[in-house]
């Protein structure tokens, strides 16, 4: 039987020992963490009961009709959905930016024409090209919306300002002509009920699956596996010794309270005087469950540090050459294939990190099958 090593048990790694222990191979997973899941790790709060994402949020959404079947297949999605708050100055307002945002903050009652007629009135026509957030931003949706919404709340989140974040991330009209507070328009949506470390631990539920926690997989532990799945940060793999790929980690300062603490799964703090980007209160995310008391996590957005844990790519043009840099050496490796968000230093949601993972085993097992060579890379992470 041929063995294969697969580096992380987030859902990189879970989804491809679980197609490839079907197929008949045998898997040893390896988590430098001490439990599964990877950031999608949930588990339950011994004092309030309530059901927590250890590392922030996660909520589950796709367009992907097949994606949304295979992890119905492990556990039972109940319905769920995003509808995040902002305050801004003292004052709540509904995201994304939709009609009911734009006529609270501007204090009015315009129709949907009204609106877009409004808004394009606010919108910097002195730009024609925007070179930055910042620009893209002001020929959205004018300095107003702009400075309330994402001027602060961007400088939290990323740590510069936004003329020095790159254009395309506001690649759309972050504004809905109507009174949607969906926050995300997705087709599917929900959250597992028994959480996303139950899946995990179902995904990795075979005879063939050996699961090795507490293990750091490093370069040499290779030999010995026919093909190594590595999902851990890229740079990590050649013992950074040509530098660090920047990255965002949070900090999340946990309280607990009796009843409900803000009424709402998230609310974003868009003002700069406050220093949490977010307050996430874990029991809205399961409505099905009651809890008397409650937990909440204030969040807060710093650059990653050499013992932290990496978050968000930071993708400025110094990552963008490391990373060329990077995935040229992987390119000359063989045997091992780089997964998953930190092995092709991206930002991932759960649903695109489930389909390359099925997609990632799919071209393995036809190269397999044709005696053809397996790719150092499935998706290009320079793109
Ligand atoms: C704050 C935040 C909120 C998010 N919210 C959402 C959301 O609402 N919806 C959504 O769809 N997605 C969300 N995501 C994205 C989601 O977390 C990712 O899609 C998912 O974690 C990617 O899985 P992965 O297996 O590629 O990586 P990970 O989950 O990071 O797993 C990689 C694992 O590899 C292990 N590892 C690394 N190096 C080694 C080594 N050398 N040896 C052994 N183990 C190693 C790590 O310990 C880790 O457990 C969010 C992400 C963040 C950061």
């Amino acid at each position: 039987m041929k063995k294969i090593g697969i580096v992380g048990a987030g859902f990189t790694g879970a989804v491809l020992a679980y197609r490839l222990a079907l197929e008949g191979y045998s898997v040893d997973v390896f988590d430098s963490r001490p439990h599964l899941a990877g950031n999608c790790y949930s588990k339950r709060d011994k004092e309030t009961g309530v059901m927590v994402h250890v590392y922030g949020p996660h909520i589950f959404h796709t367009n992907d009709k097949h994606v949304w079947k295979f992890v119905n297949h492990f556990d039972e999605f109940m319905p769920f959905v995003n509808r995040v708050k902002a305050i801004v100055k003292g004052r709540v307002y509904t995201l994304p930016i939709n009609l009911l945002t734009i006529n609270q903050f501007f204090d009015k009652a315009l129709a949907p024409s009204e609106a877009k007629t409004f808004l394009a009135s606010m919108s910097d026509k002195s730009i024609d090209i925007p070179q930055n957030f910042e620009e893209q931003a002001l020929k959205f949706i004018g300095r107003d919306l702009y400075e309330a919404f994402f001027l602060g709340y961007t400088a939290k989140q990323w740590g510069i300002h936004a003329t020095k974040l790159r254009a395309s991330i506001l690649k759309r009209l972050p504004v809905r002509f109507n009174y949607d507070d969906n926050y995300y328009s997705s087709l599917y949506q929900g959250m597992p009920r028994n959480g996303y470390t139950y899946i995990v631990e179902k995904l990795l539920d075979h005879p063939s699956i050996k699961i090795n926690l507490n293990e750091c997989f490093e370069y040499g532990h290779a030999e010995g596996y026919s093909h190594v799945f590595y999902s851990g940060p890229i740079d990590k793999w050649f013992e950074y010794k040509d530098g660090r790929l920047g990255y965002r980690t949070l900090d999340f300062e946990a309280s607990r309270y009796h009843g409900d603490y803000q009424g709402n799964a998230v609310i974003n703090y868009c003002d700069v005087a406050v220093p949490w980007t977010r307050i996430s209160e874990h029991k809205h995310f399961v409505p099905w469950e009651s809890h008397e008391r409650t937990l909440i996590f204030k969040e807060y957005s710093r650059f990653c540090g050499e013992n932290d844990i990496p978050y968000y790519p930071i993708g400025l043009a110094k990552e963008k050459t490391l990373l060329k840099h990077y995935v040229d050496l992987a390119r000359q490796e063989r045997n091992v294939s780089f997964v998953g968000r930190l092995g092709t230093y991206r930002y991932l949601d759960m649903h695109i990190t489930i389909r390359e993972a099925l997609d990632a085993a799919n071209i393995f097992l036809m190269a397999q099958d044709k005696g053809h060579d397996i790719p150092v890379f499935f998706v290009d992470p320079l793109q």
